[in-house]
């Protein structure tokens, strides 16, 4: 009996203890999942916040973005405007520094942009039909003269059998071009670049296979090559131009398009750089002989001439920043078109109304009225209803073409305005009938062109004198030596040579 009462004691006792544990463990559960509670709150938490803080950041880079390319609007266009009236070599070759540097500069800026457009997912491929052969005659105009002036042999090498027109973003794929070639030509000292396209049309991807006899990359870099800002070698390279975004961009871009980029690479002989990209084909015509193109097509790089000159054509345009006005009108000069500019939506709307115009173009970001709301009223009230509207804008959004277009416009360009895009855009809405043809320009060309003397001398206080005794019946080209001369006589004719104050 005892015994048993000892028992139920012992096993009372027990109980207890157990009830008393399990209360502890189940406070110790409760605080458990108390905590669980808590950090999964702090998880989400961090999450919103890094989401927030990598939206902050995208929105920062694309109105830093916007912000510069406003002011490189004007950089841009004025020294293009330089770069076509002036006649002193010397003023020419600073202007040309600040069309190279600026070129630099709006590369960065456009990778910034990119980046940010990577990071918040924005980054769309656009495809467009595109004809191969202009593409590799851009790429090889763009990167054969900064690779020979190194000293490196250049070869761009076209596969005969690449179809004449692909279907794909042709600005990525000049992109992807342009970055692993400059790197080549960059990263390169002795030697040359080696460039090999070709198509296969079995897996419909064009191929991209670029060579150095470069610096090489270390094994244990290669890692390290496609992540953002991450330049190898820093002290080394720290004299190249570059900020590590170019290869992690192009990355990105060859997978959105399936495909891929691989490198392979021997440290201090050189590297191999292949990029594939899937291109749909439109016209399977053999492209042909490259070279031959490309030599015929460099013979006729000349100095600037205008693609239209329409000297009937009005157009009206509409930007509240003066110095945009002025680039635009001056980079417009030699076309002749007749140029009315404004500098609200509101007078946009008013003169619309008043004149009939080939082509309207209207800024995007006007205050008071924007370029959109502009067009919704010239729209609503029937002023131009056969003219074509163009949206200029400093946003390189992503499908900003469709936005634009949804909202009403015929197309749109972005700041800063290269002359090319402007003359072509014109030239695809100006009404053809007043577009002069080639043998309509020619022949006031003829009639217009004043003899050319040559002037060599480096004294700005002579320059002056000759340019003044020249006046308006002659041309004055004025070059510092004869290493200068001799260069602008092997492309120009010239009438008389002043040298040292006296004619040859
Ligand atoms: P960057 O603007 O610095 O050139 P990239 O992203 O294009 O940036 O390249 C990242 C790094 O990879 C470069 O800083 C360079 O160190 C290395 N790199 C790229 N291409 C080559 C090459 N052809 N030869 C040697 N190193 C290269």
């Amino acid at each position: 009996m005892e015994n048993r009462n000892s028992r139920t004691e012992q096993l009372e006792k027990e109980n207890r203890i157990l009830k008393r544990e399990y209360a502890r463990l189940q406070q110790d559960l409760s605080m458990l999942s108390n905590l669980n509670d808590y950090a999964s709150r702090l998880r989400k938490f961090n999450e919103e916040r890094v989401v927030a803080a990598n939206r902050a950041k995208s929105n920062f880079l694309a109105n830093m973005s916007h912000e510069i390319r406003t002011p490189m609007n004007a950089i841009i266009g004025m020294d293009e405007m330089i770069l076509r009236e002036s006649q002193d070599m010397r003023i020419s070759k600073y202007a040309m520094d600040i069309r190279s540097a600026s070129k630099t500069l709006l590369s960065i800026i456009n990778d910034i942009l990119d980046l940010s457009k990577i990071e918040s997912g924005k980054m769309e491929i656009i495809p467009v039909e595109y004809p191969t052969m202009s593409v590799f005659n851009d790429i090889a105009n763009m990167t054969r003269k900064k690779a020979e002036e190194k000293g490196l042999t250049y070869e761009l090498v076209v596969d005969k059998e690449i179809p004449a027109v692909l279907l794909g973003d042709e600005i990525r794929i000049r992109q992807i071009m342009l970055n692993i070639i400059n790197n080549a030509i960059k990263y390169t000292t002795e030697g040359g670049v080696r460039i090999h396209v070709s198509y296969d049309r079995v897996t419909s991807r064009l191929r991209v296979v670029v060579s150095d006899t470069g610096i090489g990359i270390r094994p244990e870099d290669m890692e390290k090559l496609y992540e953002s800002f991450q330049r190898l070698e820093e002290t080394r390279n720290r004299n190249i131009e570059g900020t590590g975004l170019g290869l992690n961009i192009t990355r990105q871009l060859v997978e959105l398009m399936d495909g891929f980029i691989d490198v392979e690479s021997e440290y201090g002989k050189g590297s191999t750089f292949t990029a594939e990209m899937v291109q749909k084909v439109v016209d399977d015509t053999p492209i042909g002989d490259f070279a031959d193109n490309l030599a015929r097509a460099q013979e006729q790089v000349e100095e600037y001439r205008p693609i239209l000159v329409a000297p009937d054509a009005r157009i009206l345009i509409a930007d509240d920043n003066d110095m945009n006005l002025e680039v635009i009108t001056g980079l417009l000069k030699d076309t002749r078109i007749n140029v009315t500019c404004v500098s609200s939506g509101r007078e946009a709307v008013e003169y619309a109304g008043k004149e009939r115009y080939d082509v309207i173009l209207l800024d995007q970001m006007m205050p008071g009225m924007s370029g959109t709301e502009a067009l919704a009223v010239i729209r609503d009230t029937h002023l131009a209803d056969d003219t074509p509207v163009i949206a200029l804008t400093a946003d390189a959004i992503v499908g900003a073409r469709e936005v634009y277009l949804r909202e009403g416009f015929a197309d749109y360009l972005s700041k800063p305005v290269m002359y090319e895009d402007l003359e072509n855009i014109l030239l695809k809405y100006i009404d053809p009938e007043h577009i002069y043809t080639r043998e309509q320009i020619e022949e006031e060309e003829a009639r217009r062109e004043k003899p050319v003397v040559l002037v060599i001398n480096d004294s700005a206080e002579r320059l002056r004198d000759v340019r003044e005794l020249l006046g308006d019946r002659f041309k004055g080209v004025f070059v510092k030596d004869e290493q200068q001369a001799g260069k602008y006589l092997s492309r120009h004719k010239v009438e008389f040579i002043i040298k040292d104050g006296g004619a040859l």
